[in-house]
């Protein structure tokens, strides 16, 4: 059986509390949320924090409001049209409740859909939203007891010196594995990070890196503690997810699409691919080829075409690197079909 390490434990109720917690102690201390994540990940002694800040107990990073909250009447994941304002999510929502929550699957499916598709129903019971966007990045090289990495001398991420993935590699080559981090970067979210010493609001992107050991450029004593989600108002949006079973894994690739529609025509896309790289990468060429054209079957394909080369995922999951590349086209296709008018 694995153990959990010795820590410190800290339950505080407010924001300030737990940032003021988190400033005293350094980067020794962390926050944990559900513990999903971290709590294996302890156990594993990938992380092991002396001093853990729970955040359970702080009300204020619970919940969902804004103008759609509580309606839900607004674009469906038809893609009706409907007037909102946007949402804002307290990061320690538990992804059950956002699973539940009928405006956020009428007005952004995709995201719900992201949601839905994480871990299990009894993980979800506790895993919070903001930890999975701050979810640690994977690798089979990495994802193992300490026993396994010690047999091989361990990995550049954690204790060692060498990426076995790719051991010329000066970075570490860890998968971003979140499933609604490329969604909430497709839907053009903002991320609200609190301190001791203020707070900062970034949009999605900015806080991801292609970097698997610093795969965060939040700062060790910042707290994420709401997700500002913008209005749905005429965006269709999709997320589709590679992963060996269907009841619970990880993703191989996500595909996050996000298209705003001018009648037939596509007025704005945005699309975004997840797992196959240590950060959700945006598909520029892909989101250019799309606007200004009706979304038929050639123009999806073409969008496919563009956006596969920029999958380069490492063999370091599950499936073989090929195949899952190869993926991209057929998930991209059908994420974009999921947002047709
Ligand atoms: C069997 C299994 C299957 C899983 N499948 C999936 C899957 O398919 N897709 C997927 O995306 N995830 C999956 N997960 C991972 C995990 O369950 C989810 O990502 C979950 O949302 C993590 O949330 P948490 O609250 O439990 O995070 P925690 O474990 O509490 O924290 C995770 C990390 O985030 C940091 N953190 C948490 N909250 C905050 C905050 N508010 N501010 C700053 N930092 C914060 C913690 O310090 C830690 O580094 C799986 C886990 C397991 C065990």
């Amino acid at each position: 059986m694995m153990r959990l390490p010795r820590f410190r434990y800290y339950g505080p109720r407010t924001v300030a509390e737990a940032a003021g917690i988190l400033a005293d102690e350094g980067p020794s201390a962390m926050v944990v949320a559900g513990g999903t994540d971290l709590y294996p990940n302890m156990k594993r002694r990938h992380q092991t924090p002396k001093t853990l800040v729970g955040l359970r107990r702080v009300e204020a990073l619970n919940g969902v409001s804004g103008a759609t909250a509580a309606g839900g009447r607004g674009m469906s994941s038809g893609g009706r049209r409907g007037r909102s304002g946007g949402l804002r999510i307290g990061a320690g929502t538990t992804l059950a409740d956002l699973e539940r929550h009928a405006g956020l699957r009428d007005l952004y499916p995709g995201l719900h859909e992201a949601i839905r598709t994480i871990s299990t129903p009894v993980l979800r019971n506790m895993g919070t939203i903001g930890g999975n966007i701050c979810l640690d990045t994977r690798c089979n090289y990495y994802d193992q007891t300490w026993e396994w990495r010690r047999a091989i001398n361990f990995c550049m991420k954690c204790d060692g010196d060498t990426c076995w993935v790719a051991p010329g590699s000066d970075l570490c080559l860890a998968v971003s594995s979140s499933d609604s981090a490329p969604m909430l970067c497709a839907l053009g979210a903002r991320f609200r990070l609190v301190s001791r010493r203020g707070t900062r609001t970034i949009a999605a992107p900015d806080l991801f890196r292609r970097d698997g050991i610093r795969y965060l450029t939040k700062r060790p004593d910042e707290i994420l503690t709401a997700i500002d989600l913008p209005p749905a108002d005429g965006w269709r949006s999709a997320y589709r997810k590679l992963r060996r079973r269907e009841a619970f894994d990880f993703p191989v690739l996500g595909v996050a699409a996000c298209l705003r529609f001018d009648g037939e025509i596509v007025a704005e896309a945005r699309l975004w691919l997840g797992a196959v790289s240590m950060a959700p990468l945006e598909a520029l060429e892909a989101q250019s080829a799309l606007v200004g054209r009706p979304l038929g079957r050639d123009t999806m394909e073409e969008a496919a075409r563009l956006a596969y080369p920029i999958a380069k995922p490492m063999d370091n999951t599950d499936f073989s690197l090929r195949w899952r590349k190869e993926m991209t086209r057929h998930f991209v296709l059908e994420a974009l079909s999921a947002c047709r008018p």
